[in-house]
This record gives C-alpha cells, structure tokens and sequence, in this order.
C-alpha cells in the first residue's frame, strides 16, 4: 500500500471559538465552514489541513486523512485492507463534497482511530496568508505533518501500520517496558508515531514552520495570548525537530518545530533512541536537573 502523506485530520473541539483564537497563536488561518459547525485550519495552498468539530462528547481526534496518489492506489488500499481482514466503507457524495476530496474510503484501524483514505483533494486557490505574517509551512510532500497516538493496542497497531497501510520504521523509544514507534511514509521523518496509552488518544499533532523564527514568534504570540505552553523549546534526537508544545483548547498539545529530518529510505538505518529530547521540552515548573 502506497500512502503518500498524512493529507489532513478531524479534532474534536467543544468551543470552536477558542479554537479561533488559538490559530491565531499557531500561525494558522481559521476559515468557518459555509455550511456546518466546523472551522477549518488552513496552513498552505491546501483549502485545509484541519477540521475542527464541534462535540461535546469527544476530545481528541475525530479522523487521520491517508492520501493516495489516484484512484487506483486508493482501490489497491481498499483491497489490501479487506484481504488483511479490515471492514471498509465506501463515501456518499455528501462525505466527498465535505472533506472535499474526489475519492474516500473509510476504516478503522486496530485501536477504534477512524482512518479516511482518500485521493484528489479539490484545491481551493485561496492563498495561505499567515495571520501574523511570517514563512509558512513544510507541507507539500511531506503532508500536513505528524500525529502522536496513544494506544491500547501495542503490537497489534503497529503491525497494522506497517505490514498492512505499509508505514515504514524510522526508529524506536523504549522508556522502561513501554514502546514508542516513530513510522514515515514519506521523507518526513515520521508522520505517525504510536505510544502505549489506555485509551486511544491524541497526545498532539505538530506544524513544522520554514524558519526558526516563526517558532520564536508562535511563542510569543502564546505568551501575548495567554495560551499556555505545555512544554519550552527543545530539540529531539530523531527528528531533530527544534520545537514546543502548546497546549490546544481540546486538551491535547500542538507541537510547533522546525529544521526536521528527513528520511531516505535507500540508505535510511533504524536506531533506538533513549531519551526524548537532547535539550529542552521541560514541562512547566520543571527544572532543567529534573
Ligand atoms: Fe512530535
């Protein structure tokens, strides 16, 4: 199976108006959907990268958008994924028109995360300009950019990423008997990495900016917002992303990074990493020492 990137993903959000305020803090434009509750984030030439819903149930992430290069590629995905023994539903015209996409198929993977594998988005032409000016964003290619799930299932989703949506390994965290796995389908160093955790969550999704500036001034426009900041500046070993954790108005953290790696997969090695970041990440009233 050929998925060439993470094209885009639903969150769960009870307040779409804080939402509102809090692209703004991530350099995001926030676009009301026409016709529903929705506010779609738009960070590239993209019509959008995020959908945030309205719900007052659901925290966390509503769907993962896989793209495929065509319509063949995604009907090769559909029959992979029903030979593996994996339920998939076909799209109506309304579900297309939506996410506005030429093709969608939906499934489910091992830990109940909603997938929507599609192809053909339909461009907008609206030019991405960022609310407090700046470069943008590393899209294109490389997708929208990662997201970090917390689940239950362990081996069981791994297997599933890599043997049946055919994610490749870029390298391993074991913090204890735990087990992080950091997965890429493109050169982005991963688009998906799978955490042990008790319930299927979101723990965060990352932007990646173009230059070490917008990170430096995303900060700032927290600290002038008063949106909290979950985790300062750091650097992590494997992406060597330069980085911080916001904290989203759903709960979950929003990771603004940039200067990732990338991965070639012809000379590409997989390496266990034994700490989370080289420097920084400290956690609010954390000391360096601790
Ligand atoms: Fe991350």
């Amino acid at each position: 199976m050929d998925v060439r990137a993470l094209g885009y993903i639903g969150v769960h959000a009870a307040d779409l108006g804080a939402w509102t305020t809090y692209a703004e803090a991530i350099g995001a434009m926030a676009v009301a959907s026409p016709d529903d509750d929705r506010l779609l984030l738009k960070i590239d030439d993209r019509p959008y990268r995020v959908i945030v819903e309205q719900s007052t149930n659901g925290r966390g992430l509503a769907y993962a958008g896989w793209e495929f290069a065509d319509q063949r590629a995604l009907d090769r995905a559909v029959a992979e994924l029903e030979s593996a023994g994996f339920q998939v539903q076909s799209s109506s015209p309304a579900q297309r028109a939506q996410r506005r996409v030429a093709g969608l198929a939906l499934t489910t993977d091992p830990s109940g995360f909603s997938l929507e594998l599609f192809w053909g988005p339909i461009l907008d032409h609206e030019r991405f300009r960022p609310p407090h000016g700046g470069s943008g964003f590393v899209t294109g290619d490389l997708g929208l950019g990662h997201i970090v799930l917390g689940t239950p299932s362990g081996r069981a989703a791994v297997e599933f990423y890599t043997d049946v949506m055919g994610f490749r390994v870029s390298d391993y965290w074991r913090p204890g008997d735990a087990e992080v796995v950091f997965l890429h389908c493109n050169a982005r160093h991963h688009s998906l990495a799978l955490a042990p955790g008790g319930e299927p969550a979101l723990y965060h999704f990352m932007f990646e900016t173009r230059t070490l500036d917008d990170v430096g001034y995303a900060l700032d426009r927290h600290d002038e917002l008063g949106i909290p900041v979950s985790q300062g500046l750091g650097r992590h070993p494997n992406d060597e992303m330069v980085s911080f954790y916001s904290r989203s108005p759903s709960g979950f953290d929003v990771e603004i990074g940039y200067g990732g790696r990338l991965v070639d997969d012809a000379t590409w090695t997989v390496t266990e990493i034994t700490k989370p970041s080289l420097w920084g990440h400290h956690r609010a009233g954390e000391h360096a020492s601790g």
